[in-house]
């Protein structure tokens, strides 16, 4: 299981490093970015409406991009843990995809910060060559000897976004928007910073490093050992108090209902009588799956307000 954000100033590498973690740890690496413009390739309706803003340097929507985000989530390669990379963007965002992930009992475990100093950036992004078909990032200073993708064979092109005044503005909003979750996930003690230069490897073997389940001294004594595990502290501090009780509840209903399934499951394989039971316990399962849905349109309902009023004040 895990469940991880990327952090980092664009061009610090979060693509890059969420892929190869997406190897090695068999959980999908999930890039807002690679979302929006796979909707502007196909040019959907989301896709025609996020263009300008990417193109400009600028976010998109958070309506639109939690939208894409909360779909890709509840896919099923994501039910074992995710790489998030470049969401989330801003404060809302971030708000927005913990009562997410609170309301279906599956809280972040780790935020990686990639630290990589302006300059450094700058250059990485305006070297930077993309497979048209994969995603797989490359530097000009080492393309592959064919010229296309290593990985697929797919073209290699310049995201429209990384020329030169382009890329300013990107960093700007990072500046402003993004640098202050990095304050945001220190106090929620899951942010772990990881120095993002020198060879591609070193960086991820930091990166796993980082991952690695904390030194001895943060580890609870025996006693306290199955209400430790469960790490209640970030979610506590993340929660409202008030809506502890809802979350709570709808998380021992969840794992009630799923242990329910299983066990009149099992019954009903032997005994066609259990039918009924089953039907009972598939309601219930509904039921919650509607909560859940109702919770998380909740959240986007106030992001979008969130975001509506910020774009006012400006
Ligand atoms: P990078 O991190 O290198 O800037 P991304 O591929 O993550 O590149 O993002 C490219 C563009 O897509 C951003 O400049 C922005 O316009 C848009 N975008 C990506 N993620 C988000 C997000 N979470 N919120 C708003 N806009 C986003």
């Amino acid at each position: 299981m895990m469940r991880i954000v990327l952090l980092g100033a664009p061009g610090s590498g979060k693509g890059t490093q969420a892929q190869r973690l997406q190897a090695k740890f068999g959980v999908p690496q999930i890039s807002s970015g690679d979302l929006l413009r796979d909707a502007v390739k196909r040019q959907t309706e989301l896709g025609m409406k996020a263009k300008a803003a990417m193109e400009a340097g600028q976010l998109v929507s958070d309506e639109i991009v939690l939208g894409l985000i909360r779909e890709r989530l509840s896919q099923p390669d994501a039910a074992n843990g995710f790489i998030l990379d470049g969401f989330p963007r801003n404060s809302e965002q971030a708000t927005a995809l913990s009562s997410l992930l609170n309301d279906v009992g599956q809280p972040l475990e780790a935020v990686l910060l990639l630290d990589v100093k302006p300059a450094a950036v700058i250059a990485r992004l305006a070297s930077r060559r993309v497979c048209k078909s994969c995603s797989k990032v490359f530097s000009v200073s080492a393309l592959p000897a064919s010229g296309n993708c290593d990985n697929c064979g797919g073209e290699l092109y310049q995201r429209s976004d990384d020329k030169e005044d382009v890329i300013a503005k990107r960093l700007e909003v990072y500046q402003s928007q993004t640098k202050p979750l990095i304050d945001h996930y220190k106090q929620l003690g899951l942010l772990r910073v990881v120095k993002g230069e020198g060879a591609l490897d070193q960086i991820t073997a930091r990166m796993e490093a980082a991952l690695a389940p904390p030194k001895p001294k943060a580890e609870p004594k025996p006693k306290a050992a199955p209400k430790a595990e469960k790490k209640p502290a970030v979610v506590a501090v993340e929660t409202a108090p008030a809506k502890q009780p809802v979350k709570k509840a709808a998380k021992k209903k969840a794992a009630k209902t799923k242990a329910a399934v299983k066990t009149v499951a099992a019954k009903s394989a032997k005994k066609p009588a259990a039918k009924k039971s089953v039907k009972k316990v598939k309601k219930s399962a509904k039921k919650l799956k509607k909560q859940v849905k109702k919770s998380t349109k909740k959240v986007e309902k106030k992001a979008t307000k969130q975001a509506k009023k910020a774009k006012k004040k400006k």
